[in-house]
C-alpha cells in the first residue's frame, strides 16, 4: 500500500499489513490499493478505480469521532454494568481501565470495518461493474440527498450489503485472535473482567463485535442525516442482523458456539448499547421488540431474495470466492 507522505500517520500504519496481505491474496499484486485519510465536510468514505489499481479515501476525523462515540457509550453505567462505574464526563483516556480498553478496542474495530467495507467494494468487483454500466468508477458511502427525492436503487443496496459481508468476514482474523486471547486461562485480570470466563468467551466476543457494528451503522446514519446526506445502506438494524446472520454460521465452522448462550449475550449487549444510543439522542426507526424483530427478519429475507433475483453486473468481476447462490 502506498500513502503520500503528508497523509502518513501512525494511526494508519496498522492497515498497511492487512491491505498488503489482501493485495497479494486477491489481487495477485497486479493492482495497488492506496489508502488515504483527508479532510472532508462529511464523515464519508469512498472507493474508486484509479490508474494502477484502486484508491480508498476516508475522512480524517473518523478515528476521533469513533473514539468519542465509544467513550460516550462506555460512559453510561448500564452498558456492561459489571465494570467500574464511570464519571459522567471525560475523554476516552480517563475512563476506568476496563471501560477504556473496551471503548478503544471497539472504536478501532469499527475503523477497521470501515476500511474493510471499502475493500469489500473492490473485491466484489463493484468498481468494474460501474464502468460496464457507463458510470463513474467510484462509490461514496454518502451522497447529498437529491431534492427531487431519488429512488432507492436495489442493485446499489445489494452492493452495500455485499461490501458489509466481505468487510465483516475480513474481521475474522481479529475476531479469532480475540477469542484465542480470551480463551487463554493466563490472560490478565482486566481482560477477563471485560469478557468473562472462558466458557462464554466465544459467544461474548461475537456478540460484542456485532453490537459494536450496529452502533457504528446508527452513528453513521445519524451523522449523514445531520448533513442531509444519504447512502444506499439498509436500516442500521437490518445491516447489523444481516452481518450477525452471516458471522454466526461462519464462526460455528471454526469454534464451538453455544447458540442459546450467544442469543442471551447478544440480546443483553444489544439492549444496553441500543438504550445508550437512544440516551445519546441517536434516532431509531425499527425497534427490537417482537414486531421489530419480525420486521428486521423480513427485511433481511427481502434483501437476500432480491440478491438472488437481481442480475448483478459485478458477478464477472469478483475477486473473491462467493457462497453458492
Ligand atoms: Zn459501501
Amino acid at each position: 500500500m502506498r500513502m503520500s507522505r503528508s497523509q502518513r500517520s501512525p494511526d494508519h500504519q496498522p492497515f498497511e499489513a492487512t491491505i498488503a496481505a489482501l493485495k497479494t491474496a486477491y489481487l495477485h499484486d497486479e493492482a495497488d490499493i492506496a489508502l488515504s485519510f483527508s479532510p472532508m465536510a462529511a464523515l464519508n468514505a469512498s472507493a474508486s478505480a484509479v490508474a494502477g489499481g484502486y484508491a480508498i479515501h476516508l475522512a480524517d476525523t473518523f478515528k476521533d469521532r469513533l473514539d468519542d462515540l465509544f467513550n460516550q457509550l462506555l460512559r453510561q453505567s448500564d452498558v456492561m454494568d459489571w465494570m467500574e462505574e464511570p464519571d459522567a464526563v471525560g475523554t476516552i483516556e480517563d475512563l476506568p481501565e476496563a471501560r477504556r480498553i473496551t471503548a478503544t478496542y471497539l472504536s478501532k474495530l469499527c475503523l477497521d470495518f470501515i476500511v474493510n467495507h471499502e475493500l469489500g467494494h473492490i473485491l466484489c468487483g463493484h468498481l468494474e461493474a460501474l464502468t460496464d454500466l457507463g458510470e463513474d468508477s467510484q462509490i461514496a458511502e454518502l451522497n447529498v440527498v437529491e431534492l427531487a427525492g431519488g429512488t432507492e436503487d436495489p442493485l446499489k443496496q445489494i452492493w452495500e450489503i455485499d461490501a458489509d459481508l466481505v468487510g465483516a468476514s475480513l474481521l475474522r482474523a481479529q475476531l479469532d485472535e480475540l477469542i484465542r486471547i480470551v480463551l487463554n486461562s493466563e490472560i490478565g485480570s482486566v481482560t477477563r473482567h471485560i469478557f468473562g470466563p472462558p466458557k462464554i468467551a466465544r459467544e461474548h466476543c461475537i456478540s460484542l463485535v456485532t453490537v459494536a457494528l450496529y452502533c457504528l451503522f446508527r452513528f453513521l446514519r445519524d451523522a449523514a442525516e445531520q448533513l442531509n446526506m444519504k447512502g444506499d445502506h439498509p436500516d442500521p438494524l437490518v445491516r447489523a442482523f444481516y452481518i450477525r446472520n452471516a458471522l454466526v454460521p461462519a464462526a460455528l465452522e471454526r469454534h464451538e458456539i453455544d447458540l442459546d448462550m450467544f442469543d442471551e449475550l447478544f440480546t443483553a449487549r444489544f439492549e444496553e448499547f441500543d438504550d445508550a444510543l437512544e440516551h445519546l439522542g441517536f434516532s431509531s426507526t425499527l425497534t427490537q421488540n417482537d414486531l421489530g424483530i419480525a420486521a428486521i427478519n423480513d427485511a433481511v429475507s427481502e434483501l437476500l431474495k432480491s440478491r438472488r433475483e437481481i442480475n448483478d453486473p459485478a458477478k464477472d468481476h469478483r475477486r473473491i470466492e462467493w457462497p453458492a447462490e
